[in-house]
């Protein structure tokens, strides 16, 4: 047992009799980085709050280097060296503040900067918490409200601010699912540089391919237990069973690839963008079409054109046989035509909504007589969605801003299944989701297409495009430049149509 390391000894959660965590042992040596994995809804953001301080209520107890702790407010777990980034990020973010007093947060709270000092004398130790990071923030950025950092920034902000305190156990929650691959890179070398000073690190993370670069260790979390523990290298195929469970890894089996015969959509000389050539496309019934292509190449104005949500610069549409204009998504929708859109937070889900009300929203007429709603037939629904596609929730009067992302995407899915789509447009759906809840919607956008509907994928990620599509379509700066079944291409062929360049 080393003086820094930290040990966690029976940790209990509850949220209103609901259990989360179970009882969680485990070590996290100092000078290492240990990776808990998990799926949605684990527990993972849940045991980072209890080590925070913010849920005093939890049972079980936590030493570092021998020494119990205690965990009775954010101030307390900070004082014993626990410093943490939390996923959603603007929960260390402090609005109506300049950038500078953002990174000097602590200190002003603390007392160890006065808080009547004027933000000019604060530049200088702003600017060295920042260096921390290597940030090269000038002053008149620094001077800046930290409103108008972008994602990216503000989790470096947070984490050069957590740096600042030299803390003893730095826990991260999924601090790059907003980040740039050269972030990621920097981010990296911080995190090994504080390892080799002896800083024991928690990092949460379903990215595998991170968490193998990174980690020493390897702990999985599972229904609010820890299962697996592993020391680099890691076998992934035991952590994904511990993961998920065998049940969910023999789904994982390969589907048959399925070919339509029938026109579902047929697109007749669709411009996308002013400079780009129009093309055609016939979207079958039965199938599930995979549409890739890089940021900007069209993916969006596709989806959002055949959603009535913005017009095509040129072409026409048939659904079905007959004309299809929609000039709103409200028309798309009177034809069962249906879009998930890729900001689901911003565009889909109304924070203090419970699950089953959320569920119901674009389809209210169906479940009022008159206009009373009728809360039984929506909590019906909503407990459907929830077994359906193995929600992890308390019930359908949950909000749905307790939710983690991926349960929230399945929701978001879950809502338009319930109203038969002819044709089903997912937009970058498995963003932010991990692999138990990508299998899930996966399986869920396979059977819809099963029944005989059309479904459109859309992704810049070829690997989620080749686990859910029948057929793929590239699009290049708004033109379709390569169209084949999934069985007569090869993942090296899509990269290099969806690199080409006109
Ligand atoms: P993870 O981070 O592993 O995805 P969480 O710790 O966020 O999981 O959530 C674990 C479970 O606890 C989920 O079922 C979630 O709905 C529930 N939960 C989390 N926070 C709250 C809360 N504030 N109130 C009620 N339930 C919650
Ligand atoms: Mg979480």
């Amino acid at each position: 047992m080393n003086q820094g390391d930290v040990e966690i000894h029976d940790i209990t959660m509850s949220f209103a009799s609901n259990p989360v965590l179970r009882g969680v042992d485990m070590v996290i040596p100092q000078g290492k980085v240990s990776a808990l994995l998990g799926a949605n809804g684990a527990g993972k953001s849940t045991l980072i709050k209890v080590l925070s301080g913010v849920y005093p209520q939890h049972g079980g107890s936590v030493q570092i280097g021998g020494e119990p702790i205690h965990l009775g407010t954010p101030a307390d777990s900070r004082s014993a060296g626990i410093e943490t980034v939390h996923q959603r990020i603007d929960e260390g973010i402090i609005p109506g503040l300049s950038i500078a007093e953002n990174l000097l947060f602590e200190q002003i709270v603390s007392g160890k900067i006065r808080k009547v000092a004027s933000l000019r004398s604060m530049l200088k130790p702003a600017r060295e918490v920042a260096q921390a990071l290597q940030l090269d923030w000038s002053d008149s950025f620094l001077r800046k409200d930290v409103f108008e950092l972008g994602i990216a920034d503000k989790q470096m902000l947070t984490l050069a601010r957590a740096l600042s305190r030299y803390p003893k156990l730095l826990i991260l929650d999924e601090p790059t699912s907003a980040l740039s691959q050269a972030e990621v890179d920097r981010l990296f070398e911080v995190i090994r540089r504080l390892r080799d000073r002896g800083v024991a690190i928690l990092y949460v993370s379903h990215r595998l391919g991170e968490i193998e670069s990174l980690a020493d260790n390897l702990v999985v979390l599972r229904d609010g237990a820890i299962l697996g523990e592993q020391q680099a290298p890691f076998d992934w195929d035991v952590a994904l069973t511990h993961m998920l469970g065998e049940q969910a890894i023999r789904e994982m089996a390969d589907f048959q690839e399925k070919r339509g015969s029938e026109l579902c959509l047929s697109m007749k000389s669709i411009k996308l963008f002013q400079r780009s050539e129009p093309f055609d496309l016939g979207v079958n019934k039965g199938e599930v079409l995979g549409v890739v292509g890089l940021l900007g190449s069209g993916k969006s104005e596709l989806a959002r054109g055949i959603y009535g949500a913005d017009k095509f610069l040129d072409g026409s549409m048939e659904l079905g046989g007959a004309a299809f204009q929609p000039s709103t998504p409200a028309a798309a929708i009177k034809k069962k035509v249906y879009l998930i859109p890729e900001d689901r937070a911003a565009e889909s889900m109304l924070p203090g909504w419970s699950i089953a009300r959320t569920v119901s929203l674009p389809f209210l007429n169906q479940f009022s007589s008159g206009f009373v709603l009728s809360f039984t037939a929506e909590r019906g629904e909503g407990q459907r969605i929830i077994d359906d596609l193995g929600v992890v929730a308390t019930g359908p009067d949950q909000d749905v801003d307790a939710l983690s992302g991926g349960n929230q995407q399945k929701i978001v899915v879950g809502r338009w299944l319930q109203g038969n789509p002819q044709l089903l447009l997912l937009d970058e759906p498995f963003r932010g989701v991990d692999i138990g809840a990508r299998r899930e919607i996966s399986r869920k956008a396979r059977s819809v297409a099963g029944e005989g509907n059309a479904v459109m994928v859309l992704t810049s990620d070829i690997d989620e495009a080749l686990e859910v599509a029948d057929r793929i379509l590239v699009l290049v700066d708004g033109e379709a430049r390569f169209d084949s079944y999934v069985s007569q291409t090869s993942r090296e062929q899509i990269l290099s149509k969806m690199s080409e360049v006109a």
